[in-house]
């Protein structure tokens, strides 16, 4: 094992001080940084302590949206009444979400930054993976590709992203902010998670000493009546295979606006741009227009060896997630 010192941060200016030194993390809930380090994915030498900072705890609901604290226990956001209320998917994605134990430590921040679960990325005894060693391959491409992604995928690494609630995020427009070195800016949430390329071990669009402070949800019809489906291998705790959040704003029995973004099938939450223009005035009940509708972005899909059936599982997902926000289903 590698030794390593450890600080509290008394403030966020402490903090990203820290943060900024060579080989330093930072740790909140400590429910992924410490199964990296335990796996041998990250050594650091120093570990910054962010849990003393006051303020960055907080969820807010008012009327311009919902704010939450980078420390908000993921527990603490799914069971809040307004959030249930007016953000229903994000409550739901969280719910849905490891288990409870886990849900009571990790922090939205953290949840965040979590990283693939690839086995090869997560192996004990070190494999060929470009996101763990740049340069020394994918184990993935020739080997088990069931879990892996079917869009925005390179040669490089066809990994997927695991968060749930980072997919009812995209869906509801979120934006994050961080604060680092260079001082404080918004990341819209589309842009947040990179796409591997060339690079898959670049994930996020954090500079070097930059920490997420908050997210941010605007207020909007489309949260209130919105809705996380999550599909996975066994109930009590487990990654999604597919998942789909969907933000509705209906006028009658037909669609105005639709947000929606997959899960489980992307190396970042994968937002379904053109089916969100193609549902404009579909009839929530016209389960072929539905289909239909969602062509254009399902065309683009391009499965591995083991995975075709997520394409068809994810169409159907999103399908449902649609009517049943709608109240169809
Ligand atoms: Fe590594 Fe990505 Fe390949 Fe998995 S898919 S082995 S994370 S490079």
């Amino acid at each position: 094992m590698q030794t390593f010192s450890y600080a509290r941060a008394a403030t966020l200016a402490d903090a990203i001080t820290a943060a900024a030194q060579a080989d330093t993390m930072v740790i909140a809930g400590g429910t992924e940084l410490l199964n990296w380090m335990k796996d041998g994915i990250v050594l650091p030498q120093r570990i910054v302590d962010l849990n003393a900072l006051s303020g960055l705890d907080q969820i807010v609901v008012d009327g311009n949206g919902l704010k939450l604290g980078a420390l908000a226990r993921m527990s603490d956001v799914a069971e809040h009444d307004a959030v249930k209320r007016d953000y229903p998917a994000i409550s739901q994605a969280l719910f849905k979400s490891a288990s409870a134990q886990i849900r009571n430590m990790a922090s939205m921040g953290g949840n965040l930054m979590q990283r693939t679960r690839c086995p090869y990325f997560r192996a004990e005894v070190e494999l060929a993976c470009n996101k763990r060693r740049p340069g020394s391959g994918c184990s993935a491409l020739d080997g088990e590709d069931r879990h892996a992604a079917i869009f925005g995928a390179s040669e490089h690494c066809i990994a997927t992203h695991p968060s749930d609630v980072a997919v009812a995020l995209a869906a509801l427009d979120a934006l994050i902010h961080v604060n680092g070195p260079g001082g404080s800016r918004e990341i819209p949430f589309a842009d947040f998670h990179r796409l591997p390329g060339d690079a898959p071990n670049r994930e996020t669009q954090l500079s070097h000493g930059e920490i997420i402070t908050s997210i941010e949800v605007p207020a909007s019809a489309l949260s209130k009546r919105s809705h996380y489906l999550k599909i996975r291998e066994r109930a009590s705790y487990e990654f999604a295979l597919v998942s789909a959040a969907v933000g509705l704003d209906l006028q009658g029995g037909a669609i105005r606006e639709a947000r929606i973004a997959l899960g489980g099938v992307a190396p970042k939450p994968w937002r379904l741009s053109a089916a969100e223009q193609a549902l404009r005035g579909v009839s929530l009940s016209d389960t072929a227009a539905l289909r239909n509708a969602l062509d254009t972005d399902f065309s683009q899909a391009k499965p591995g060896r083991h995975n075709g059936f997520k394409v068809e599982l994810a169409r159907r997902t999103v399908i449902r997630a649609l009517q049943t926000a709608g109240g169809v289903a």
